[in-house]
């Protein structure tokens, strides 16, 4: 069902709309440099929610032909079966490779040469497909390098240690970087004895074996890191294969459709002075319950400060992975508090058109969940950020955002991850009103120029890029 063309690359990422968003991403940077190239993605559809991505899927197809989806059987799983999101992660990919195994076979034989296979971290099982099948094989790690300094080190920090990092009461210390804690790993990470922690250790260890590691980061941002990577610092016998910084790829603005407040947002905006709005968005899974939503409003309040806000309904107990429902904010919002916000605040349901937000001229500070992606997008756009994560790596990105990029404030959470009322008006305050503010402010601005300096001819993500598509002509 595939087009016939010379030479494809095929793209796997794993579940999820920001995973899928950096690989579609990735694929039209590659045509940008090549664009003879036919860009192949193979898609996860999960029985569980992942967020949606069928408009984003369609508005692809219709404007750039030559990425086309080839979607993988669904496999059924029941979410209620599984720990975390991780673990169902985990067995879906598992239980996708004899699908992905024959969708290489039929695709190698109906065009003359797949040049490269690249995967995500998550899609570690189909690695060895690549050897099987002589494809040179490639991850694409949608994190920056701070975080692939930590995962490929782990793995030796993992051989040193027989306590779980949930008890190991101190900091952890990464090639060129500052000291994390041992209980900001990932979540699925902190109990040794999971079956997270062992498939997380795998991945880790597996990643140094590919034969290049593509990440969505530029020098200038994480210099340390990526040197640290580079020279093979993170990994046991120093052997890294190569690396190509070739970011910051972000998703385009426009063409979501009219769905996700697009119009409501945009034209809201328009009417508030420059620079004056937060923005609260906390990435396509991000939720809280009904308690934290009532803090964060009564924070929001507090501050005085003009406001967009992204709000969700709660999980419900037994449902924490399936589709979420549009609010009610009505109920979930503490009393009046709509009609005593409306001069200077908006709430949107379920989804904002996240790019085009950052980049409007009203907003000038973003409380984030610390996505990766989202980081990316705020610097691009030049906005200073309150670090605030909630789930995957976010709590590593925070360290690094925080100490050492210094282009966020710390959110301070209690043990249990809540956040008081005090804590979102003080730092919301602080970021838009405050010579520390101010200074994140500079630091944010000056990264979105390195951004856009790595982007442009002779940059360095434009020059890591040429490397990795020219190896590919070569072979
Ligand atoms: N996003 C959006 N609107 C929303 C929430 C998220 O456009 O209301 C986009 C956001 O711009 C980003 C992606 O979804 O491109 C989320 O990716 P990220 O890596 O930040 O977080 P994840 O969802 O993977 O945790």
């Amino acid at each position: 069902s595939v087009t016939a063309a010379m030479e494809a690359i095929v793209l796997y990422p794993s579940p999820g709309i920001g995973h899928l968003i950096s690989m579609v991403e990735l694929g039209k940077l590659i045509l940008t440099h090549h664009p003879s190239f036919s860009i192949i993605i193979l898609t996860t559809t999960a029985s569980f929610n992942t967020g949606s991505t069928a408009p984003y899927l369609h508005h692809v197809s219709s404007t750039t032909p030559s990425i086309t989806f080839h979607h993988l059987p669904t496999i059924p799983l029941n979410p209620s079966s599984f720990p975390s999101m991780e673990a169902i992660t985990f067995e879906l990919l598992r239980l996708n490779n004899p699908h992905v195994r024959h969708s290489l076979l039929s695709l190698s034989s109906t065009t003359t040469t797949i040049a490269a296979f690249i995967i995500d971290l998550f899609c570690t099982p189909a690695l060895p497909l690549g050897s099987e099948f002589s494809i040179p094989t490639y991850y694409f790690f949608t994190s920056g390098a701070g975080c692939l300094d930590c995962f490929l080190y782990l793995p030796s920090i993992h051989q040193n240690l027989t306590k779980s990092f949930k008890d190991l009461k101190r900091d952890l210390h990464f090639p060129n970087l500052p000291p994390i804690p041992a209980s900001d790993v990932p979540k699925p990470m902190l109990d040794r004895s999971s079956g997270e922690y062992d498939c997380f250790i795998d991945f880790f260890t597996h990643m140094p074996k590919s034969d290049g590691i593509i990440v969505n980061t530029f020098e200038s941002l994480e210099p340390k890191a990526v040197e640290a990577i580079s020279d093979g610092l993170c990994v046991p016998n120093g052997s890294t294969p190569p690396v190509f910084c070739i970011g910051p790829l972000i998703a385009s603005d426009k063409g979501r459709g009219s769905g996700g407040n697009t119009e409501e947002c945009l034209t809201w905006l328009d009417s508030q002075p420059s620079r004056s709005v937060v923005f609260l968005c906390f990435g396509s899974l991000g939720l809280f319950t009904a308690e934290q939503l009532k803090e964060i409003a009564m924070g929001l309040e507090r501050s005085g400060q003009r406001f967009l806000w992204v709000v969700r309904a709660p999980p419900t107990k037994t449902e924490v992975l399936l589709a979420g429902q549009d609010p009610d904010l009505d109920s979930l919002l503490p009393g009046g508090f709509l009609d005593r916000t409306k001069e200077r605040g908006l709430v949107v349901k379920s989804w904002a058109p996240q790019v085009a937000v950052l980049k409007h001229d009203s907003v000038g500070g973003f409380v984030t969940h610390c996505g990766w992606n989202s980081v990316l997008e705020a610097v691009c756009a030049g906005v200073p950020m309150v670090a605030w994560p909630l789930y995957a790596e976010q709590r590593l990105n925070r360290v690094l955002l925080v100490q050492e990029m210094k282009l966020a404030l710390w959110m301070n959470e209690s043990e249990d991850g809540f956040v008081t009322a005090d804590e979102v008006e003080k730092r919301i305050s602080e970021l838009m009103d405050s010579e520390k503010g101010k200074a994140v402010k500079d630091r944010v601005k000056a990264a979105s120029e390195g951004a856009r300096e790595a982007m442009s001819e002779g940059g360095s993500s434009r020059v890591a890029l040429a490397k990795l598509v020219e190896s590919w002509k070569r072979s």
